[in-house]
């Protein structure tokens, strides 16, 4: 039997009481079909009819579904979908992907697109703000679309892939830039398209000399781990050394399932980080981020970033003050193992890219003298030397 022959016996042996729950509301679907994700896609959730089915929802949730409309549509991977608490409206998982009325109202200070992308961006798909590297992205499509995505601009199902005159400039900006060594793949969600298709940007990008590694952006291991396929990680291993940086956001999302792709890839050599947006009600307590920064480690991902939720449009009721950021940072840092903290970032409104926010650690400065504070509050002379 081949290892995905293997897999598949397993998986069908192993699906929970809650994805035999999902899985029942489709038609002649086998636990097969749930274990392919082309499946997953074809078939995640989109309506207010089919969601009703798998959890109860709220006034909030029907209003924002049926307001949403093609604006940032639902879009639900069943597995994804299978995580919900039917029961709890404040369930991590549904708070991120079924629409609140709430997104329907903006307030003065949100934005189309806060990081100002478009405006660094010099041909259609990359943005390049930073000297050394560039951020490629390569589609529009995601498995499941995130309420408080920063992307709202752009992400929908439009754009699966670009067309090969676009990715063709961007190959030729990259090329006649010597100093781009580092090319960040992102989208929508690069892992949404096939492997032919990101084999093509992949090993373009590598045949540049001066690209040093390529990295990848996604979010579909948590939302579609099914993806994670041996297939996929056979071809991402020719092109060594390739980073993964993967978006995360709460303990509930690291499932066995979940378990098992990270495993593949951190197996198939490609280094994993996390990235997490900071929201209101979701993981908002320093001891929700801890226990999700624990969880990370133990599936061998590195905590990379916790990113302030951008103000996008419609996105208030996800967005905490600053200061609950600095406290998170300030109960993690020497609480706990230090590559369990990540580094809190706002990224500039309006292009300034990422910027670390950390609590204050120097008391004063005299000089060439320190007065520093340790993470248990106890005071510590530093001097300069003479
Ligand atoms: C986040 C980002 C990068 C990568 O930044 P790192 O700090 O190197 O991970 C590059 N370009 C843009 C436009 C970005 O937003
Ligand atoms: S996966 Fe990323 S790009 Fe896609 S909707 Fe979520 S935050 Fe936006």
């Amino acid at each position: 039997m081949n290892p995905l022959e293997s897999l598949k016996e397993e998986v069908v042996v192993r699906l929970t009481p809650k994805e035999n729950r999902v899985i029942a509301s489709f038609k002649d679907a086998t636990p097969l079909d749930w274990e392919d994700w082309r499946w997953q896609l074809r078939n995640r959730i989109r309506s207010l009819d089919v969601l009703k089915k798998v959890v109860n929802l709220t006034l909030q949730e029907e209003k924002g579904i049926v307001g949403c409309g093609d604006k940032l549509t639902m879009s639900i991977p069943p597995y994804f979908a299978s995580l919900m608490d039917a029961d709890d409206p404040k369930c991590p998982i549904r708070l991120q992907s079924v629409p609140l009325g709430y997104e329907l109202e903006t307030s003065a200070e949100e934005m189309k697109d806060p990081c100002g992308e478009d405006d660094h961006s010099p041909v259609h798909g990359l943005v390049h703000r930073y000297p050394d590297r560039v951020l490629f992205l390569v589609n529009e499509m995601c498995a499941m679309y995130c309420r408080y995505c920063t992307r709202s601009r752009m992400v929908g199902d439009g754009k699966r892939t670009l067309s090969k005159e676009t990715y063709e400039a961007a190959f030729d900006y990259i090329r006649s830039n010597k100093k781009i060594r580092d090319v960040l793949i992102s989208g929508g969600d690069p892992l949404t398209m096939s492997d032919r298709m990101l084999e093509y940007i992949i090993s373009t990008l590598k045949s540049i000399p001066h690209v040093e590694f390529v990295r990848i952006g996604t979010r579909i291991p948590v939302t579609l781990p099914q993806r994670i396929t041996f297939d996929l990680v056979n071809m991402l291993k020719k092109y060594s050394p390739i980073w993964m940086s993967i978006h995360f956001n709460h303990a509930k999302e690291i499932t066995k399932r979940v378990k098992f792709a990270c495993d593949l890839l951190a197996d198939s050599g490609i280094p994993l980080g996390s990235q997490t947006v900071l929201l209101k009600g979701i993981n908002d307590k320093p001891s929700i981020m801890k226990k999700l920064m624990h969880e990370l480690l133990k599936i061998r991902v590195r905590p990379y970033y916790i990113y302030q939720c951008d103000p996008i449009l419609g996105s208030k009721h996800f967005r905490t003050p600053v200061s609950v950021g600095i406290n998170i940072m300030e109960k993690l840092r020497g609480h706990t193992t230090g590559y369990a903290v990540p580094t809190y970032v706002i990224d500039g409104p309006g292009g300034g890219g990422k910027i670390p926010i950390n609590p204050n650690y120097i008391i004063a400065r005299d000089e060439n003298k320190y007065i520093l504070r340790n993470f248990a509050n106890q005071e510590f002379h530093y001097v300069d030397p003479q």
